[in-house]
């Protein structure tokens, strides 16, 4: 029932504190999350954006929410990064197109293709509807229309842009003042908005683009930020719950879906903008623009397997900046091991809903509710995979019900090395105990008797690490 699910807490961006989700709907949420410009591979920076709305997703429904999970493609209209608004920057997706030799759409959907590999080897749940920009370019018209009927808009030559001025809330959502947006722009290419904080919502085509659409002003294309406006309010209606992205996009990206979707329907659309941090490596921002990037695909000649990178992106709060490392990404790994190795095992019945299965679950739900606390649901997992009042057969169960959430593939047999014989989980759990109580004596029998039976036995910080042989 509805009434009975968990609360859950979120950081809001736009008040700056962390709230509870109130539905609009009892019990349904519908999430949107601003998904790749396919022009390039995704790297694993971007990625970590993508695991975090999957983690939202999986939360809720862990929790028993209905979640309506939409992401987007962008395949059109997103200029340079550094010089978002102009009209002299090519398109990514046609310049690329360019370089490689292919048609906008064959780069388009050769890049979204790529981006979906990597997000199914991060076990990433697919989006309810993927939509893409350019499928959507009647209801962006439609949009940049109504903001000229409401005053909110302009035109000069073939090109529409907003009038910030117009606009009461804009700002609130990045917190800045319109000076100092003014001040970050640039804006020596486009002498002819009234303002340079204005932004374009519909770009008049100059010769030699390739993807041109007709409209009202001319043949054109659209700005970047009226797409998510367009389609998140078709797909998930003129309210809905939750938007996502990475926190560069809360400024001018977002700041600029709320002036278009607000200013168009008059009233507020999203009740809970959610921010990811970013990945960085040698501290820097992970960008596509400046190439200190790694892909997933890189990932396995670092010795590692993809969903490695989901763990290692689990040991760190969302909010919180996640430094790329080799060093963390061998932690990661023995992490990751170690888990597995507890959730490997024979398929026993286990009633999850009586105690104390349904006390442990209560506290993994009590982490991820409050704001996706994963360090903490992480940390609580490792103590579930040590605690000495449950039966393996019980830690194994909650694990592979945590990772309805984690992610991990706790319980995938291909993951799993060979096999302990029989009577070795039991040795290792007597000899973990000795260790804790410092009776080397007996943990070295223990060794002994593990090593007997096949089982070798590494000592590592994060506890014994053992392999069968075969
Ligand atoms: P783009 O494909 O450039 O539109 O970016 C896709 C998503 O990745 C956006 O939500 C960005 O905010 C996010 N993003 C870009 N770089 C990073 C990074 N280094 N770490 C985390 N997220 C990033
Ligand atoms: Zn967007």
């Amino acid at each position: 029932m509805p009434d009975s699910l968990p609360q859950v807490r979120l950081h809001n961006s736009l008040t700056r504190r962390t709230e509870p989700l109130q539905p609009l709907e009892p019990g349904r949420v519908g999430i949107y999350t601003c998904g790749s410009t396919v022009y390039k591979y995704a790297h694993i920076g971007n990625l970590r954006t993508y695991l975090f709305g999957d983690l939202l997703h999986r939360t809720l429904e862990y929790l028993g929410y209905e979640v309506r999970y939409v992401k987007n493609v962008t395949d059109v209209g997103h200029m340079r990064d550094d010089d978002h608004d102009s009209l002299a920057g090519p398109d990514k997706v046609e310049l690329a197109a360019e370089t490689e030799g292919k048609s906008p759409m064959e780069i388009a959907d050769f890049y979204t293709a790529a981006w979906l590999e990597d997000e199914a080897l991060l076990n990433i749940l697919p989006a309810d509807l993927m939509p893409k920009a350019t499928d959507h370019i009647p209801e962006m018209i439609d949009l940049t229309a109504r903001l000229l009927a409401n005053g909110l808009a302009y035109e000069v030559d073939g090109t529409i842009y907003y009038d910030v001025s117009e606009f009461a809330g804009y700002g609130r959502l990045s917190g800045q003042q319109v000076e100092n947006m003014r001040a970050g722009h640039r804006v020596e290419v486009e002498g002819d908005k009234r303002d340079p904080a204005d932004f374009a919502l519909w770009k008049h085509a100059r010769e030699h683009r390739l993807m041109t659409w007709p409209s009202p002003w001319g043949d054109g294309f659209p700005g970047w930020h009226i797409e998510c406006s367009a389609m998140s309010l078709k797909h998930l209606g003129e309210r809905f719950d939750v938007h996502t992205g990475g926190i560069d996009l809360k400024f001018p990206h977002h700041e600029d879906e709320i002036a278009q979707s607000e200013g168009a329907l008059g009233h507020s659309i999203v009740s809970v903008w959610m921010h990811g941090e970013f990945l960085t490596m040698d501290d820097a921002k992970m960008a596509k623009s400046t190439g200190n990037i790694i892909r997933v695909a890189d990932l396995p000649e670092l010795g590692h397997k993809p969903l490695v990178f989901r763990y290692l992106a689990l040991t760190a709060h969302y909010r919180s900046k996640l430094d790329f490392t080799t060093d963390a990404l061998h932690a990661a790994s023995s992490g990751l091991a170690r888990l597995r190795r507890t959730a490997a095992g024979p398929d026993d019945l286990v009633d999850l809903a009586a105690e104390p299965m349904a006390r442990y679950r209560a506290r993994f739900a009590d982490a991820i509710a409050d704001d996706l606390a994963t360090p903490r649901a992480l940390a609580f997992a490792h103590e579930v995979a040590s605690a000495s009042d449950l039966t393996h057969a019980q830690r194994r169960a909650l694990l592979l019900d945590f990772d309805r959430v984690l992610g991990l593939d706790l319980g995938a047999a291909d993951t799993v090395p060979a096999p302990l014989p029989a009577g070795a989980v039991e040795l290792l759990e007597r000899r973990a105990a000795a260790r804790a109580a410092r009776d080397f004596a007996a943990s070295d029998a223990l060794r002994d008797e593990l090593t007997a039976l096949g089982v070798e036995v590494r000592d590592t910080p994060d506890g014994q690490e053992p392999t069968a042989r075969h």
